[in-house]
């Protein structure tokens, strides 16, 4: 095992952010598991706890808590040195239709959610003079068009552009900043009016049968936690700036 780091996820209460939690743990890592829904944070830590690893909880929304997070992970443990953004929200909205404030929220989460805890942590990173790892979940959507979307895919491209900036930009100061772009993975975001979106006849037969997907099923969370937390530990030392699409090939196929 390599020598444990402090992380902070945002959104690390259900679905990815809660998988990455557990890899990291399970690594050796210290987790400050962040979430909006601090009733959330609080069941994956005592979950991490109990498999004997270290973490502590911090009911945070990402467009305004972002200090308090870094606060938190200096107060536990000391010291920062990965934060995951992975914090996300998704609803349908018709671009037509929708009012324009509704359709910011989800850039206004994602996008500059994003921009702020990465600015706190980066921050601290730099005072701290050691380097760190920011690893910023994005999607497939990031570079693909689809209906009812566009608040999202917008948001998540920024993402990729801001992690290529922050690359550029952070890289004097020792700090590594890279993406994951999951495709379509199976969480509670899937679920939409009560129903998973992968378990529809339509998403069976497109996705599944006739294997759009080449692996021809959804990503359990654990398989996009995996890649985040490779980026995360920053044993990839020459790697800055880029996104892994963790897709199951839905994107290099037609
Ligand atoms: P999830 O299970 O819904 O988890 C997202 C978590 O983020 C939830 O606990 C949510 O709390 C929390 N959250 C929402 N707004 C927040 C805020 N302002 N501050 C802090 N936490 C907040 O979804 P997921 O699928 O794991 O998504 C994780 C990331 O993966 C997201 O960035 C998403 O866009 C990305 N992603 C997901 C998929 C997919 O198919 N699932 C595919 C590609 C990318 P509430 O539940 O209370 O809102």
């Amino acid at each position: 095992m390599g020598v444990s780091q402090v992380a902070v996820i945002t959104g690390a209460g259900s679905g990815i952010g809660r998988a990455t939690a557990h890899e990291l743990a399970q690594r050796g890592h210290r987790i400050v598991v962040a979430d909006i829904n601090a009733g959330a944070a609080e069941v994956v830590a005592n979950e991490i706890i109990q498999l004997g690893g270290h973490a502590v909880a911090i009911g945070a929304d990402v467009c305004v808590d972002a200090d308090a997070m870094v606060a938190k992970a200096i107060e536990a443990f000391g010291v920062i040195d990965i934060l995951v953004n992975n914090a996300g929200i998704f609803y349908p909205a018709d671009f037509l239709t929708t009012p324009f404030a509704e359709w910011q929220k989800a850039v206004d989460v994602m996008y500059f959610g994003a921009v702020h805890c990465s600015q706190a942590a980066a921050r601290a990173m730099v005072a701290q003079g050691h380097g760190g790892q920011i690893v910023n979940v994005s999607s497939v959507n990031a570079f693909l068009g689809a209906p009812l979307s566009s608040h999202y895919n917008t948001a998540k491209g920024a993402i990729d552009q801001l992690t290529r900036c922050l690359a550029v930009e952070l890289a004097p100061h020792g700090i590594l900043v890279n993406g994951v772009a999951p495709g379509f993975v199976e969480t509670p975001m899937a679920i939409v009016d009560g129903v998973s979106e992968h378990s529809t006849a339509e998403f069976q037969q497109f996705y599944v049968q006739r294997r759009r997907i080449p692996l021809a099923r959804p990503a359990e969370p654990s398989e996009i936690a995996v890649v985040i937390a490779f980026l995360a530990e920053g044993s990839a030392t020459y790697l800055t700036g880029h996104t892994i699409v963790v897709d199951g090939g839905l994107s290099v196929t037609f």
